[in-house]
């Protein structure tokens, strides 16, 4: 209103001097300039605080949208019966929880916690995130902190409710350890200004606000936001386990037409640390597949490839030659066969088809365990090696296409090497130097490599019997991989 007000009063001032004979270009220029000027300025937030809007969502989420979190959940729930019962809280003198801090990786869920909490608190939500305060001009970020914790109170207000959730997503990058960023004045002028608002947040206002924060590093975030009275309550929310996975695959196929032959457990085993965000993708993935082979509903092979896609990027339409491909095959069948032989059952689907980076692929299902023996490691290990042993057996050299398992199997070895496990005995890592370490896994792949040598020449006809059936058919499930087994395959 105000704008328009001084736009016409400019303009009728224009008109007036118009007539008045006298000469308008320099007041035109001017004005042009301070447009440009105020057009800037409003653009980078510096004019209002209105001007920058935090995200309302509409729809409501439920804790029981969310899948394969439980412990989360309930550590979540209990934190937030500070919000529910406040009245009790303040009668008995406590301090009302200010912060809770969702922390782990990406996709997992995080957000949909805080949203799930303003509606098991019956809160108003206002999310944002970090990287949304942060500008090279100093005070804007906290000009906005302020705005934000402002709108909570006017949300809550309006919306007849007395609590709030304020959410912010990515916290380290507002919340990093100040003097750490090379515009380190905005970065603590910022922080400062969410420290100060946080210690306000009483029991005797009107809006009870939480701040819920998210974060996939917590170990950035600066000591005094993690102090007791700030963001006191920690939850990590981690990759979902296999029933985890199978929860949230249910959830997210629970408006989908799933076909006879689906297997949704099956998809969950072999889904190994994918958050609920894959999973969610590996769900709408499928549909589409099916949607675009006219299946009325979605097929095992549908979420199958699905989950190649979610895992490996998009099939690519580059056709290598024929003689790429025949060894191409060769790798993969040395892969895939050193995979059964190592972990019988394990392997899911093994392919030539090139998707994103990957020209060709093993996959299997893993279990979900969290301790590993050196026997379990070295097995990893000879199934990282067997593709270039196997183009060694059947084409006497070796491609470059062994690159990424090299880099895997250097890893295994440093894994067994700091965990004590190998022929060293407790090592601090710390005083290994390079080259000890260098040398310590090149004579732990060394032997692995040689293991696998034998064991494919052993199995000299089975390799070039899978080889060969890949080559013909591309891909190959893991039931057709295990009946060439039991059968012998034989190169045709
Ligand atoms: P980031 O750290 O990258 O911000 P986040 O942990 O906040 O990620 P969300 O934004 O909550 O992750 O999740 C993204 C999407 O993934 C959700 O909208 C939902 O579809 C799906 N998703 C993630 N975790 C779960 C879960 N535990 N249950 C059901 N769906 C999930």
């Amino acid at each position: 209103m105000l704008k328009e007000l001084a736009a016409g009063g400019a303009l009728g001032l224009l008109i007036f001097l118009l007539f008045q004979g006298y000469d308008v270009a320099p007041l035109l220029l001017l004005g042009g300039m301070g447009v440009v000027l105020y057009w800037l300025l409003d653009k980078k937030g510096m004019l209002t605080a209105r001007s920058y809007a935090p995200y309302y969502p509409r729809q409501n989420i439920s804790f029981e949208d969310i899948g394969g979190q439980a412990a989360a959940v309930q550590e979540l729930k209990e934190a937030l019966e500070f919000l529910r019962r406040s009245d009790q809280l303040h009668s008995m003198g406590i301090r009302p929880l200010k912060g809770i801090l969702l922390s782990g990786p990406p996709g997992t869920g995080k957000t949909l916690m805080a949203r799930a909490a303003a509606t098991y608190t019956d809160a108003v939500f206002l999310a944002a995130s970090g990287s949304e305060f942060i500008e090279v001009y100093a005070g804007v970020g906290a000009q906005r902190i302020r705005s934000l914790f402002r709108e909570a109170r006017c949300l809550a207000r309006r919306a007849g409710k007395n609590r709030a959730i304020i959410f912010i997503d990515e916290l380290e990058v507002l919340g990093g350890k100040r003097g750490s960023h090379s515009s380190h004045l905005e970065y603590d002028q910022t922080l400062n200004q969410l420290l100060v608002e946080m210690d306000g947040l009483g029991t005797g206002e009107d809006t009870q606000i939480l701040v819920i924060g998210a974060t996939n590093r917590p170990d950035l975030l600066d000591p005094a936001l993690l102090r007791p009275g700030r963001f006191d309550r920690h939850v990590k929310v981690e990759l979902p386990d296999r029933e985890g996975r199978l929860e949230i695959l249910r959830l997210h196929t629970s408006n989908k037409p799933l076909g006879p032959d689906v297997n949704l457990e099956s998809i969950a085993r072999e889904t190994f640390g994918f958050s609920g965000a894959h999973l969610e993708s590996v769900a709408n993935e499928a549909a589409i597949l099916a949607l675009r082979a006219n299946s009325p509903v979605i097929r095992q092979k549908h979420l199958q490839e699905a989950v190649d896609k979610v895992m490996l990027g998009e099939k690519i339409g580059r056709k290598p030659s024929k003689e790429e491909l025949y060894r191409l095959a060769v790798h993969e069948a040395g892969h895939a066969l050193v995979a059964e032989l190592v972990q019988p059952g394990s392997v899911t689907r093994v392919t030539i088809a090139s998707r994103g980076q990957a020209l060709g692929y093993t996959r299997q299902k893993l279990d979900d365990a969290y301790l590993y023996t050196r026997e379990h490691l070295e097995g990893q290990l000879r199934i990282c090696l067997a593709g270039a042993a196997a183009e060694d057996l059947l084409l006497g050299n070796r491609s470059t296409g062994s690159l990424n398992d090299f880099k895997e199997a250097v890893r295994l070895a440093k894994v067994i090497i700091v965990s004590g496990l190998s022929d060293l005995g407790v090592v601090d890592e710390e005083c290994l130097s390079k080259e000890q370490m260098h040398r310590a896994a090149a004579e732990i792949i060394k032997v692995q490599e040689k293991k696998v040598g034998e064991l494919l020449l052993q199995h000299r006809d089975l390799l070039e019997g899978i080889a060969g059936r890949l080559l013909r058919e591309e891909t190959l499930k893991g039931e057709t991989l295990r009946s060439l087994l039991t059968t012998g395959a034989r190169a045709s």
